[in-house]
């Protein structure tokens, strides 16, 4: 069995050219994701912005701080979670990601996690998660609760770049992990190779 960071890496280096869409002509780097290969939780979030473009990393401008922070606050950390972006390439002016933006770039989001096999996935904000849920869903209607699908969990949070817009949404922010951590706490479902494990 290819061993997960090789193929995550042997994936990045495939797609480091993409020409996919117009943002190939305006961005610095693919930011692919970054984090524990093997994680059972990811997050996804929109696109990269100004510094995830410079740096290649994604969440490391002032929403990644942010985000640092909260994960802390529930117990969790970067090097334990898998988190990568709707889009691989920043929109210009850091602008909402068009339709054929995802369309163009969903099969990369799809592809990592078939290849990370997380168990949850936290998306942040509204573009993630409508394409996870596959619903044209706002995030205030779906958030701070998981939604069972056939291979993992995903559990819609609020992007926290919201809190950073707008101080009246840290609280939402902060409760929303508040709830991925209580989920979280109730320990997850064992997997079906899991269950089969325990009947030999
Ligand atoms: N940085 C990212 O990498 N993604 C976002 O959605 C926001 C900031």
């Amino acid at each position: 069995m290819a061993d997960l960071p090789n193929a995550l890496q042997a994936f990045h280096e495939a797609i480091k050219d993409c020409q996919k869409c117009a943002l190939a002509t305006g961005r610095t780097q693919v930011v692919f994701g970054s984090g524990n290969p093997a994680a059972d939780i990811m997050f996804v979030g929109e696109a990269p912005g100004y510094y995830e473009d410079k740096e290649g990393r994604p969440f490391v401008g002032a929403a990644g701080k942010l985000l640092d922070r909260l994960l802390q606050e529930i117990g969790l950390q970067r090097s334990e979670i898998f988190i990568a972006n709707v889009l691989k390439c920043r929109p210009p002016q850091n602008r909402d990601p068009l339709p054929e933006e995802v369309e163009a770039c969903k099969p990369y989001l799809f592809h990592q996690i078939t290849l990370v096999k997380p168990r949850v996935i936290c998306t942040l904000g509204n573009f993630a998660t409508q394409l996870l849920l596959e619903k044209k869903i706002g995030i205030t209607k779906v958030r701070g609760r998981a939604f069972q699908g056939k291979d993992y969990f995903v559990f819609p949070m609020l992007h926290p770049a919201a809190a950073l817009h707008r101080e009246t949404f840290q609280a939402s922010v902060r409760e929303d992990f508040q709830h991925l951590r209580a989920f979280l706490d109730q320990g997850l479902p064992p997997t079906a190779a899991q269950e089969q494990m325990q009947l030999l």
